[in-house]
């Protein structure tokens, strides 16, 4: 049983709409169909292979951005539900959010900024945006997917000054201070959520961190000693899912506890008050934000920055500005539809932003593949 909306919760009635009107979904609600078209986009099924930490051909244990937004889907569903928020619209953004990510995560996104710099630079929320708006091509009567202000409103987590000024309501929040639904915000921390923890199942498994090592860090400590007081012959293995699962389960429980007191305290009458608040309505407890940050540090100096995963990210940097820079220079290289929208763009600006759009678009293996294919001369094809 599905407890009411909230009356501060997003819902068609207070929808603002899509940008081409359409007649309503019949079976459906507003949210629903902008998840479905997100699942059935170019990009989503692109995400199964795109990493975010590790490359996906090291092994099929890993998440890729597509199980980790099946994740973050359904942490965030957990919350809106019992905060009585329209769990469609977080299960919307949560499928789109990482929609515009690069090849080879965030090594590959940092060397298209780079390349980018002299254009306005590459950003991944925005590409997410662009991938909706403009780049899927699945509608006879608009370019995008067409989603709800409210779904785009979410996808868009951040997004600089210069940006905002050209994006008209959706970029409003970022010039003028305010607040996305809360459906956004809580899809925003079930994000932080899943990759802090999945980062650290992952590490594991592939041998970049160790249990001792964990044990530094006080929450993951906390929850591992308290597994092991419940089952003390707990295999190694067990416990460090048991952990994991033990460690997601109270951040879930903190951030709907901690936003269903700042929900009673602010009681927001309606969708517009909880965007006109100064700062976000759902949140972490301070104590679970300190735990979090210090898990952050963790993660930051011994995973991210491990050795294999620096190599990794090396090799990706390289390909990455090899192929931007092979395409600027020679815009012949690139396959045919792409060539002629970048021969057609005319200026040097909008030819970036057709071989950033293919770069950002490319799985880790068709990056790899491709560069192969351009720089290897014993690659034919
Ligand atoms: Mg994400």
């Amino acid at each position: 049983m599905h407890a009411p909306l909230a009356p501060y919760a997003a819902c068609d009635s207070n929808s603002r709409g899509r940008q081409y009107p359409e007649p309503p979904p019949t079976y459906r609600n507003e949210h629903q169909r902008d998840r479905d078209r997100v699942i059935h986009s170019a990009a989503f099924r692109r995400l199964e292979y795109k990493t975010q930490v590790f490359v996906n051909h090291e092994g099929d244990m890993f998440r890729t951005r597509l199980t980790h937004s099946i994740e973050v889907a359904q942490i965030a569903r957990t919350i809106a539900r019992a905060l009585q928020l329209n769990e469609d619209l977080a299960e919307a953004i949560a499928v789109a959010h990482d929609l515009g990510h690069t090849p080879f995560g965030h090594a590959g996104q940092r060397a298209l900024n780079d390349c980018m710099r002299p254009y306005g630079g590459f950003e991944h929320n925005l590409q997410s945006l662009r991938v909706v708006d403009v780049l899927e091509e699945k509608y006879a009567e608009f370019d995008g997917l067409n989603l709800t202000f409210e779904t785009r409103e979410g996808i868009l987590k951040r997004c600089p000054r210069g940006k905002a000024e050209i994006l008209g309501e959706l970029g409003r929040r970022f010039l003028s201070g305010g607040q996305p639904t809360l459906e956004a915000q809580l899809t925003n921390l079930a994000d932080e959520i899943a990759y802090n923890n999945h980062d650290i199942d992952d590490g594991l498994r592939a041998g970049l961190l160790t249990r001792e090592q964990l044990l530094q860090v006080p929450i993951f400590r906390q929850h591992c000693e308290s597994v092991v007081a419940r089952h003390p012959s707990v295999s190694q293995r067990r416990l460090a899912y048991e952990t994991v699962r033990s460690m997601i389960g109270a951040q879930v429980t903190d951030l709907v506890e901690t936003s269903r007191e700042r929900l009673l305290a602010a009681a927001p009458a309606s969708i517009e008050r909880v965007r006109e608040n100064a700062s976000p309505l759902i949140a972490f407890s301070d104590a679970m934000r300190s735990g979090l940050k210090e898990l952050k540090e963790f993660l930051m100096t011994n995973l991210y920055r491990h050795y294999r995963v620096m190599r990794m990210s090396t090799k990706a940097d390289r390909v990455v500005r090899e192929l931007f820079a092979a395409f600027m220079g020679d815009p012949r290289l690139l396959p045919a539809g792409t060539q002629s929208t970048a021969i057609g763009s005319g200026e040097e600006a909008a030819r970036a932003q057709v071989i950033a759009d293919y770069i950002a678009g490319m799985t880790d293996r068709y990056a790899i593949a491709e560069y192969g294919r351009i720089f290897t001369p014993g690659v034919l094809t």
